[in-house]
Formats: C-alpha cells, structure tokens, sequence
C-alpha cells in the first residue's frame, strides 16, 4: 500500500523569482483541487495518497508526472526490506532504478541496486530483465526519506492557472470555443466566459450547451465566471443593415466592442476567441483585422493555427466534445446571409455603422440590462 503521492513538475524551464511564483501558485491550486495541503520540498511535492487524490491531479495544469509511492527511512536495510514487501506477487522478472538525489548517502546508485537486486534473487523465483520486465521499480533517495514507486502517471504539464493573470473568453456551444479556453489555462491563464444567446432563435437547448461546457472547464481552475448577453434585439436591429453580406462581420465587431467594456470593468488583460485562420468567412485574415479592431485589448486566438482534427482530438479528452456537437438551435443559421463577404473592409463596415445610428446606444442597453452573471464552482465528483 502506498503512503504518498510525489508529484514532480517542469523545473527545466523555471528561473529565478518565476520558479518561486510557480511553486506557490501550483500549491495553492492543488490545495483547491484536493482541499489538502501539499508539503513541498525543494522541486517536488507530496500529497497524502489516495485513489481520489491521484485523480484530481489529473486536473491541475503545472505538473509533469505524479507516481503514487513508498515512503521509507534513508537506511540500506530498511530500503530493501520495503522493495522486497512491496513487489508484485505475479511479476517474474523486474527491473531496478535508483536517483541518488542526496549525494552523502553512503552508496551510489550503482551499488544500491546491487545490494537491492540481490537481495530480492536470494529471496524469490524473479529474473532480472532490463528491457522485458513485468515490474520496474525505481527508489529514489533523498536526506531522512527515500521514496519507493512502480508506476509513473503523466500531468498536463503547462503553466498553474492564474499565474499568467486573467481573460475573458468568448465561448459558444461550438467545438472551437471551449478548446480554446483549455489550451489558455495550459498557459497559466485563468479564463472567464462571455455568451451570446439570441433567444428564441437560439433555444434553450444552446444555453445550457455553453452551462455544461463552461462547468466541465470549471474543474481545472477550481471555477469560472460566466457573463451572458442576451442579443436579440441587436441582432435584429443589424439585420436592417443594407448590404446583407455584412451582417455577421457588424455583429461580430458589436460582440468585441461590448467584451471590450466587460473585460476592462472587469481588469481582464486579454480577450480570447476559438478562431481559427481560413475556417469560415469570418475568420479570413481580413476579417479578423476588420472584427478585432473593435478592441484595444490584444486578443488571443490559441487556435488560429491548428488542424481541425487536433482540435477535434483535444475536445475528446476533455470530453467537451460530446457537448459541443449535440444539435442545437445556433443563431447564425437563421441569422447568416447567403454570401457573406469573406474580404471585407474596415471603411464598409464603419460605414454600414453610421447606417445603425443606435448601435453603441444598445450595446451599452445591453450590458446593462440584458446581462446575466453566474459562477461556476469545480464540482468534480
Ligand atoms: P466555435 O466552435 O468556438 O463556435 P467556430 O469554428 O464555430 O467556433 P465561429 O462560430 O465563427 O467559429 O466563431 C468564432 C469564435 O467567435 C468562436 O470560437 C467564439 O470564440 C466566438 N463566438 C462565436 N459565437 C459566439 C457567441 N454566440 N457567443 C460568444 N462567442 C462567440
Ligand atoms: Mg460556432
């Protein structure tokens, strides 16, 4: 039986004052995480083991791989009475590894493993098998304790949640959107959702696509805001717009100049969208210049590169994906022109603006009065 959880974390890229700042942060996100304090030892971290805590460290950015173990006293005798308790019943040949990280211990790793293996060949039937083992077991020794495991999970690796400061994220029932979100907190940042629901054109349906999504995210930053706007009637008041092409380029720049005045009320640093170069009209190079100059904020699109089906890949194991294709009304469809432009320029657009003399007049109707703000905890069960 293990006592403890060791977690390891990417030290090769820390320096300095960061490394410090990474380390706080990532204690103070495992504690929320498992409501346990870590203890931290100069680039590790124990945890008292459990089945359940294994499995919420599945959820923490900032680690690198995490190995249930062993803890022993740092004495010879008592590391192979504990290596020979803890072997596989079934396993017929094994294989040893040994980090001497303390280097006053008496013996080098070398002879550790000597002194180790024979001891388990004069006591049991196993072979030792370097390459085809059933079993490998790694000791590694450090001052006072030494630390026993046979197994080795990986971690999301990536930067702890809040340590790159804050954003708000654009988020919709699509594939896009919420990978988006999870390749942000990856980056240490912590992301907050902004929705735009067009009722009845979008059903209810929609709305608690983007409710489940936002919570499923939710149990890898410990919770999230989510702000939503209901935009049906400038939805509908665009629709009166001259040149129908244009219309989902004009609701796009409205979405950032209202995320604009959201996001530095609420002292984000950066808005962020799932947007992907070339995937639909809206998001040709000249249509992300024409949309993203509503905002003076920078805008982080951690997508705009990839392959639809990494992305793909990506919404499965977070099993976001499941969520983002269940049909749904989506406002576009009744609302999208025929041909939209795909080259559009910014001078049409500001033109087709002054057309809708009320448009900034609504926007700020709707921050006001047609936005609904709900938090989400980490709920993971
Ligand atoms: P997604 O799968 O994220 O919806 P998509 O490939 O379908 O992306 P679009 O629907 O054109 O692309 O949207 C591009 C981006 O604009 C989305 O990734 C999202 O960040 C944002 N967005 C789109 N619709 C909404 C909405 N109703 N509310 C908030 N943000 C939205
Ligand atoms: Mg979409």
């Amino acid at each position: 039986m293990y006592d403890l959880i060791l977690i390891r974390y990417g030290e090769l890229v820390l320096k300095g004052g960061n490394r410090k700042q990474f380390t706080n942060t990532l204690k103070q996100n495992i504690i929320k995480q498992v409501g346990e304090v870590p203890i931290v030892a100069f680039d590790r971290m124990y945890l008292n083991y459990s089945e359940d805590n294994l499995r919420r460290l599945n959820y923490v950015f900032g680690i690198s791989s995490f190995s249930p173990v062993k803890k022993v006293e740092t004495n010879i005798e008592k590391i192979k009475e504990i290596v020979l308790q803890e072997l596989d019943p079934n396993s017929k040949t094994f294989r040893l590894n040994c980090h001497r990280n303390w280097k006053k211990f008496e013996y080098n790793s070398e002879q550790i493993i000597n002194i180790v293996a024979s001891q388990i060949l004069k006591n049991t039937n196993k072979k030792v098998d370097l390459f085809n083992y059933d079993e490998k077991i790694n000791i590694e020794i450090r001052e006072n304790y030494s630390y026993i495991f046979n197994k080795s999970y990986k971690g999301l690796d990536g930067l702890p949640v809040g340590i790159s400061g804050k954003t708000l994220h654009l988020i919709s029932g699509g594939i896009d959107s919420p990978v988006a979100a999870y390749e942000l907190m990856k980056r240490g940042v912590h992301v907050d959702f902004l929705s735009f629901i067009t009722p009845p054109h979008t059903d209810d349906k929609t709305i608690e696509k983007v409710n489940r999504i936002v919570q499923l995210l939710s149990n890898y930053q410990g919770g999230s805001k989510l702000f939503q706007i209901n935009y049906t009637d400038l939805m509908n008041y665009i629709g009166f717009v001259s040149d129908q092409s244009y219309k989902i380029n004009l609701m796009r720049r409205s979405f950032y100049r209202i995320a604009d005045i959201i996001a530095k009320k609420g002292n984000y640093l950066a808005i962020s969208n799932g947007e992907n170069l070339g995937q639909v009209a809206s998001q040709t190079m000249e249509s992300i210049y024409v949309i993203g100059s509503q905002t003076s904020l920078p805008i982080y699109r951690p997508l705009l590169t990839f392959n639809k089906n990494d992305t793909i890949k990506i919404a499965q194991k977070i099993k976001t994906y499941e969520i983002s294709i269940e049909k749904a009304n989506e406002a576009c469809e009744i609302f999208a022109p025929k041909r939209p432009v795909i080259k559009p320029t910014f001078i049409h657009a500001e033109k087709l603006e002054n057309e809708l003399s009320e448009i900034k007049e609504l926007e700020n109707q709707a921050i006001e009065t047609k936005m609904t703000f709900s938090r989400f905890k980490n709920i993971l069960q």
